[in-house]
């Protein structure tokens, strides 16, 4: 038999990292609400006892407007999980009550973690537990997640707790309320038993109430009507008080009949009416008010603390007219360091053992035990070459992760989203899409997926036409392997240019679809910023792994097969006999057919067509198809032949520009078609993507050509 815990919170309260700590597993920790759109769970054992832990999504109350308020009441209220711990973030006590008083009403037991005691402690502050526990009626175990500070104790509580509930022969499992399951906990408790001797300071949840007494009293009432109602049995008062509420959701699931419909709205009837505020709001001003006097009695401030540095650093980076260019600064020197002399050094040594000492070695093995020269030339001028060519570029990927994981982690990356609140405002989004946007810079997929935590439909849509503007890591092979061979001398000003355009281009797409066929009320953002922390070594490693992995699988499986058939295509001819002139190629003729497309925009030569072409399996495959076209194993010779292709630097950058607009990939174009859930919107997406880098692309090459 399984326990299931589950860890419910608002975002950003500590929840994965604690689930990590308890678990041992890796999941990704974002200082970043929310990070966790899906429910995750993990296995571990106490005691003798199997636990399962879920780390539902971040929320701050159980209304249902919201993907994370959806899945989290779903779970907690279908599938009954035998104890809820309430993650409170100890230095937002205020904020983080007012789901706790929601919680509690669900009439599951429950426990509240109170987290980040380390902090708060740092902020000279103080909170009286035992005072906490008897106002609340909740036990609350003060913990540390980070640190891994007082979880043993939390889950010594926790099982404490499932024990005595499956003991109790309280009122409440009288009523068949939890019957079942605590006969059932009953039992495997009994056989379990070990560590479990009786404490006195566990503390056994009861139902509070935390309303004026009119409210209390219409509540009662309606709990009373419902009582029977096998939907509302468990959990009684939260239903009473959605009834009250008028909860559309609530009212679907019971189903009342006309005589039980009538008595709830006689009872509301009666409650006092205040003309400027809805029952809705009656309620969530009683939760506060109750709150406010808790806090009130709980919360005590020693002397002598005052501003932390975390407040003077947000000072200067949300400052109000520092703040953009700071960002954009913090940006150009992650470029700097990853594009720059740096960067490339690490993918020169990559490359030289890869691309040289690796492919030199494996050509003269294949070639002394005899091997085909057709085989040599699909393993080394093929497979090796295309993959390679892209594989090389694997540090400059780590680096950017590296330093956009620290962003993150660090809490700046929030900050940034709310910076940029302003200038997304102008185009009809807010801060809120930063973040899928921003994913965009990593993985088109993930961005795309990442927008349903956008709770409306139009920023939604908008959001997804404008991730692809945001130039993947995966055309970042592309940006590097040109700016070797023609803008040595200012390679991250270069790079540099190309992410501002893309994202200026994006802003500017998004601001016409505005215009026209997404037009709509803007959205509000209400975002809390997490504080500045210092980001953990293990959270920075899963993430940049994570990264990487997701590259070598691609390099592996995509890339390897794109290049075989590039190789094929390259090596025969339209009669399928082996060339060695490339010109006669299957490659070349497909590639002299589109190349007049290209020609205005400075590079009609069949080369680029191809690689352009096969870009659309996966960005990678236009170094690929380079490396195999020159059979050019390694940089160096790549770079010459590159540059040999391109009539000016003025040509090649019209390229990269192009590569940066084009249509993404085959994996990002599924992405968008099921998120914006329609072939039109997909179709829109694309045409809109294509012509725009063709636009674009032309003016580059042809103003540029005037000025220059
Ligand atoms: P979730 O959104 O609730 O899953 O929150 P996370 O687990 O992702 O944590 C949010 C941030 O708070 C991360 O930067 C954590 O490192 C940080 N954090 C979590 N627990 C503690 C704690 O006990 N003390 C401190 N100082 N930071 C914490
Ligand atoms: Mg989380």
């Amino acid at each position: 038999m399984e326990f299931r815990l589950a860890l419910a919170g608002n975002p950003n309260c500590g929840k994965t990292t604690l689930f990590n700590a308890v678990t041992g597993s890796a999941q990704y920790v974002g200082n970043w609400p929310g990070v966790t759109v899906e429910k995750k769970e993990g296995r571990f054992s106490k005691g003798g006892m199997d636990i399962t832990l879920v780390d539902l999504p971040g929320i701050y109350s159980l209304s249902p407007y919201t993907p994370e308020e959806i899945v989290s009441r779903k779970y907690l209220t279908e599938e009954c999980p035998d104890l809820i711990i309430n993650i409170v973030d100890a230095t937002n006590l205020e904020r983080n009550l007012y789901l706790t008083t929601q919680l509690a009403e669900l009439g599951r037991p429950m426990i509240i973690a109170l987290n980040m005691i380390d902090r708060l402690k740092k902020r000279g502050k103080e909170i009286d537990i035992k005072r906490l526990e008897d106002e609340l009626g909740i036990p609350v175990c003060p913990i540390s997640a980070a640190k891994e500070a007082g979880i043993e104790d939390l889950l010594h509580r926790s099982i404490h707790i499932l024990h005595d509930v499956a003991h109790s022969e309280n009122e409440k499992i009288e009523k068949g309320f939890f019957k079942n399951r605590a006969e059932e906990l009953h039992d495997e408790l009994h056989r379990i038993h070990d560590g479990l001797n009786e404490t006195e300071d566990v503390y056994f949840p009861i139902v509070k109430s935390f309303y004026e007494w009119e409210i209390n009293s219409a509540i009662e009432g309606i709990e009373g009507v419902i009582c029977d109602n096998p939907k509302a049995k468990n959990n009684l008062r939260f239903s009473a008080v959605k009834l009250f509420e008028d909860d559309f959701i609530t009212k679907d699931t019971l189903k009342l009949d006309k005589n039980s419909q009538n008595l709830v709205e006689e009872i509301l009837k009666s409650v006092p009416e205040n003309e400027n505020i809805d029952r809705q709001m009656m309620i969530a001003d009683s939760r506060y008010k109750f709150i406010c006097r808790i806090v009130n009695d709980v919360e005590s401030q020693k002397k002598g603390f005052e501003e932390t540095i975390s407040d003077k650093i947000d000072k200067l980076l949300t400052h109000r007219v520092l703040a953009i260019p700071m960002f954009f600064l913090i940006i150009f020197a992650i470029f700097g360091i990853t594009f720059g002399s740096f960067g490339s050094m690490l993918t020169d040594l990559v490359d030289k053992l890869i691309n040289q000492d690796f492919a030199g070695f494996l050509r003269e093995a294949l070639l002394s035990v005899n091997t085909k020269p057709w085989a040599v030339s699909l393993l080394c001028d093929g497979m090796l070459a295309g993959v390679g060519a892209v594989v090389s570029f694997l540090p400059q990927i780590a680096l950017l992760f590296f330093f956009l994981s620290i962003l993150e982690d660090s809490g700046y990356m929030s900050r940034a989203a709310f910076i940029m609140d302003g200038p997304l405002r102008k185009v009809g989004l807010t801060g809120r899409s930063f973040m899928p946007m921003l994913m965009g810079f990593g993985c088109t997929v993930p961005a795309v997926l990442g927008t349903r935590i956008l709770e409306n439909e139009r920023d939604k849509k908008l959001t997804v036409f404008l991730i692809p503007f945001m130039s993947c890591s995966a055309k970042m092979p592309v940006y590097a392997l040109f700016i070797s061979a023609f803008f040595e001398e200012n390679k991250p000003l270069i790079i540099f240019t190309i992410y501002v355009l893309g994202i200026l281009l994006g802003i500017l797409s998004g601001f016409i679809l505005k215009k026209t066929v997404l037009k709509g009320e803007e959205s509000t953002f209400v975002m809390e910023l997490p504080e500045y922390s210092l980001p953990t070594l293990k959270n920075l490693f899963i993430h940049v792994w994570e990264r990487l992995k997701d590259f070598l699988l691609k390099a592996g499986t995509v890339l390897l097969a794109a290049s075989v058939v590039i190789w094929f295509l390259q090596s025969f001819d339209t009669s399928l006999h082996m060339t060695d002139n490339p010109q006669t190629s299957i490659l070349a003729a497909i590639g002299i057919l589109i190349a007049p497309v290209f020609a205005p925009l400075g590079f009609g030569n069949w080369q680029s067509s191809v690689a352009l072409l096969s870009g659309i399996v996966a960005k990678e495959t236009v170094v690929s198809t380079f490396g195999i076209l020159f059979s050019a194993a390694d940089e160096a010779t790549r770079v010459l032949a590159v540059q040999g292709l391109f009539s000016s630097p003025l040509a090649a950058f019209s390229f990269i520009v192009f590569v940066l607009l084009y249509t993404p990939c085959i994996a990002a174009v599924a992405a968008i078609h099921k998120e914006l859930g329609g072939a039109k919107w997909t179709v829109l997406s694309i045409l809109w993507q294509i012509a725009i880098a063709w636009l674009v692309s032309f003016l580059v090459f042809n103003i540029g050509g005037l000025i220059l």
